[in-house]
């Protein structure tokens, strides 16, 4: 165990990483201080008002296996049952595929679904559930890197079942492009979300915006255990000293035994390169590519529903649909998730949201003019998740410096659940 005495931390970033590493410290009775530049805490899943709507930067889903963050917002007072709609697994491609698990033990659950999956020829169904149990017959690791294409191309899924389930799947899971994404990271999702318990593959829709359900309550948990939250307070320079690291935001400087670097890839890049003995870290960020997902909120009249409260399109741009009035009501508004890079981004926002619309009109009748809309483009939302990617390790070469984020090290790709992981792991290891 580290002497803990003489420690005060400083966390760069009140993300979900960020919020995570500084909810764990403050537990273990470690003097932290958060900074985020931002006014509001979560960074890439955070509240966004609009109209006097409460809106997200962008629809976000987690699984059941989830297991770190749904602890951590339990820890902080947050109640799953209130925050979240919570769904047994299914996948819906409007008119086009349909699969839902039943009520049996994992894995029969996920084989039951396949088997009797609408959309899909038997034999492909067959083939469907034949991979799932190649998969777990190989303890869904691989000897190398290949990316989704090719794994799917080895286990002969037809282009049917690409493009109905395993495509959606693993846009949902990787935003990446089954053409590019690694296959090792999507089978450590499988491996932890359709394998062990049923409840582990649930889907949880939350019902409250993102920077309530964890940052808002972390930085209270935070503050009464004695540490602090600067927001607005981005940090502009880090300057190491001999005993720790010197921080300087526009208020001042300050100095700390350990910083937390929790911002996104692009800004630690930028903090970290003036500092001698992080080449290799750096080269590492500098490798990473990015891969965008946009949001299109379109609010119509409050009667105006969708089928279910989440279901996907078959190949139309909106990728997955939430019916924001089933999950929160919030009646009328429905959000338009698009994922991954796409011929989308040629559109301008009003051209997006005509498309929206129209898709919207083809497939459900849906005549109503929306009220307004609103377009949320996020062009780095997370780290393409490709072969054999080489991710920073959340230990740097300085004692004193550790990074946390959805992109460092881990087996999980950028979701909250890698974040909050992250976090924990710098936590974990300041003090043991
Ligand atoms: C639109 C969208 C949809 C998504 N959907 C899902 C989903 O369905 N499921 C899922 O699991 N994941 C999803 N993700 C991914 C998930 O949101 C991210 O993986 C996660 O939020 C990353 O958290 P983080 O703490 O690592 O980084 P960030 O959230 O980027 O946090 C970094 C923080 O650092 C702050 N910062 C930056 N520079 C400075 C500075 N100089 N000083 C101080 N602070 C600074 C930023 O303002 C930010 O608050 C989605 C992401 C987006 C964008």
């Amino acid at each position: 165990m580290k002497n803990i005495e003489n420690m005060n931390v400083a966390v760069i970033g009140g993300g979900y990483a960020g919020m995570a590493a500084a909810v764990a410290l403050a537990k273990r009775g470690i003097p932290v201080t958060v900074f985020e530049s931002a006014r509001q805490l979560g960074g890439r899943a955070r509240g966004v008002s609009h109209r006097n709507t409460q809106l997200d930067n962008g629809q976000h889903l987690l699984l059941g296996c989830y297991k770190e963050t749904l602890g951590l917002i339990e820890q902080v007072g947050g109640n799953l049952e209130q925050d979240f709609l919570r769904q047994p697994l299914q996948l819906d491609l409007h008119g086009h595929f349909a699969l839902k698990a039943p009520h049996l033990p994992a894995p029969l659950h996920l084989l039951a679904a396949l088997l009797r999956a609408q959309g899909l020829t038997w034999a492909e169904r067959i083939s469907a559930a034949r991979f799932m149990l190649t998969l777990r017959r190989m303890n869904f690791k691989l000897d190398s890197d290949i990316t989704v294409t090719e794994l799917l191309a080895r286990h002969r899924q037809s282009t049917a079942l690409v493009q109905k389930l395993w495509e959606p799947l693993c846009i949902a899971a990787l935003n990446t492009p089954v053409a590019i994404a690694s296959a090792r990271v999507l089978l450590n999702v499988l491996r932890d979300a359709l394998n062990q318990k049923r409840a582990d593959s649930d889907m949880l829709i939350p019902r409250i915006d993102f920077t309530a359900l964890l940052p808002e309550r972390a930085a209270n948990y935070v503050i009464k255990h004695g540490g602090h939250v600067l927001t607005s307070c981005g940090v502009e320079n880090l300057r190491p000293l001999e005993n720790g690291m010197e921080i300087t935001t526009k208020r001042g400087s300050m100095t700390f035994s350990h910083i937390i670097c929790a911002t996104p890839p692009t800004t630690a890049a930028k903090l970290l390169r003036p500092i001698t003995g992080l080449d290799d870290v750096i080269t590492q960020i500098d490798a990473l590519q990015h891969q965008p997902i946009y949001t299109v909120y379109l609010q119509y009249p409050a009667h105006v529903r969708l089928p279910h409260p989440m279901l996907g399109l078959h190949q139309r741009i909106s990728q997955w649909l939430f019916d924001k009035g089933q999950i929160a009501a919030q009646h009328g508004l429905i959000a338009s998730v698009i994922s991954a890079e796409g011929l989308h981004q040629d559109l301008s926002q009003h051209e997006l949201a005509q498309r929206v619309i129209a898709e919207l009109r083809d497939e459900f009748g849906i005549t109503d003019s929306p009220l307004w809309f609103k377009v949320i483009a996020e062009k780095r939302a997370t780290f393409a998740c490709t072969p054999d990617l080489t991710r920073p390790n959340q230990q740097t070469p300085l004692p004193c410096l550790l990074l946390a984020g959805d992109y460092t090290m881990g087996d999980y790709p950028a979701t909250l659940e890698g974040a909050v992981q992250s976090g924990l792991r710098c936590a974990e290891l300041l003090s043991v």
